[in-house]
């Protein structure tokens, strides 16, 4: 039986990364065991979602984490709990921001497609800077009794136009606002999960559907205690903003054993075996005639993980767009990601088994 078959859904190769177009990453069979254990009973959500949330701090040894149904639901629910403080009446309110200090102050150059998960919470997007130049005088002035909290996003931090962290933390520190640091797919490093925290941020948001390898639609949120028990007050099961966010027992115990695999994992070994295999994929393709090839690591701001090593493919004969465009069109289509006029194959999501087949399909195309 292949259920795909049945619905005559392709399954794809993905040698983009941990994208949800491309449904993220495969979950480990003890996660999934995991799951299929938990679906078996009967528990209150609001406990195993406190519980859980707590086991998973400790895991990744960080005073709280609240438990969402993916990155950008933290992102929602950071706002809310900036704005309610985890009020009652508040928390019902929304996204009626009447009496509720309401803005969430942004860098221009830190939007992303996915920060319309701020608006739907009634919290109003205020952006400071331009796309090439902000300072932190132009953040102080924008601070008034109207601010929330500030949402800073981990990978435009290199951008021109952003402006150092621990600068921003200072600042809204002296004014008692949170900063908020969307950090959705900055695992490897695994340092990155307490990076922010260290430096003083109050929330940051974590896929649990990356790199950590949980289900798809899971994350988290770590931070101080008082800011995680304002977004447990503004998260499912509770009545509020995130409660059409649901999050289900059979995912919240799948990711509490993906952090457990995530925490005890050899992330050396991993990184040089995306190394040996960016490697091999190189030299499949190379002295072909067909492309130029080489490996490296990505510079652009805005691709995330910087440390896992690339395979860059710069076609001959066709224009990148071309190939990129026929590989998907494949009757096993191949997934990579399109830079200009290169295309750049992320062995994240691979395995070492699909790399002599993907490499054929993509020196026919070429
Ligand atoms: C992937 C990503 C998100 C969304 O994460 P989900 O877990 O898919 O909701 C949000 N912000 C950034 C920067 C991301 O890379």
């Amino acid at each position: 039986m292949d259920i795909y078959h049945e619905l005559g859904v392709k399954k794809i190769i993905n040698g983009w990364g941990t994208i949800t177009k491309v449904s993220g990453t495969l979950m480990d069979e003890r996660v999934l065991d995991a799951m299929k254990e938990a679906s078996k009973h009967y528990v209150l959500v609001e406990e195993v979602h406190a519980k859980a949330g707590k086991r998973i701090a400790e895991l990744l040894d960080v005073e709280a984490a609240c438990i969402t149904s993916g990155a950008a639901a933290g992102i929602a629910i950071t706002a809310a709990a900036a704005m309610t403080n985890g009020n009652k009446a508040r928390v019902l309110q929304l996204p009626d921001t009447t009496g509720m200090a309401d803005e969430a102050l942004i860098l221009k150059c830190h939007r992303t497609l996915y920060d319309q998960a701020l608006p739907m919470t009634g919290i109003k997007v205020r952006e400071v800077g331009t796309t090439s130049f902000a300072d932190i005088e132009q953040i102080e002035q924008a601070i008034s009794d109207k601010t929330a909290m500030f949402f800073f996003v981990a990978e435009a931090e290199p951008m021109r136009g952003s402006v150092d962290i621990k600068k921003i933390i200072n600042v809204l520190n002296k004014y008692n606002l949170p900063v908020v640091v969307d950090a959705a797919a900055e695992i490897p490093a695994t340092s990155n999960i307490k990076k922010y925290l260290k430096l003083g941020a109050d929330m940051v948001i974590f896929s649990g559907g990356k790199e950590i390898r949980g289900p798809q639609a899971s994350g988290l949120i770590l931070g101080k205690k008082r800011w995680i028990e304002a977004c447990n007050a503004n998260c499912c099961p509770q009545y509020s903003i995130g409660r059409p966010m649901k999050i289900d027992k059979e995912t919240i115990i799948g990711l509490v054993k993906a952090i457990e695999l995530f925490v005890s994992k050899d992330y050396e070994r991993q990184l040089h075996q995306w190394e040996e295999m960016s490697g091999k994929i190189a030299s499949l393709l190379k002295n072909k005639g067909l492309a130029e090839i080489r490996t490296g690591y990505p510079t652009e701001p805005g691709i995330q993980p910087v440390n896992i090593l690339r395979t860059y493919i710069k076609p001959l004969r066709k224009t990148a767009e071309k190939v990129f465009n026929e590989l998907i069109e494949l009757p096993t289509p191949i997934y990579s990601h399109l830079n200009g006029n290169e295309l750049v194959i992320n062995p994240q999501c691979l395995t070492v088994g699909e790399i002599e087949f993907m490499c054929q399909s993509i020196l026919k195309v070429l």
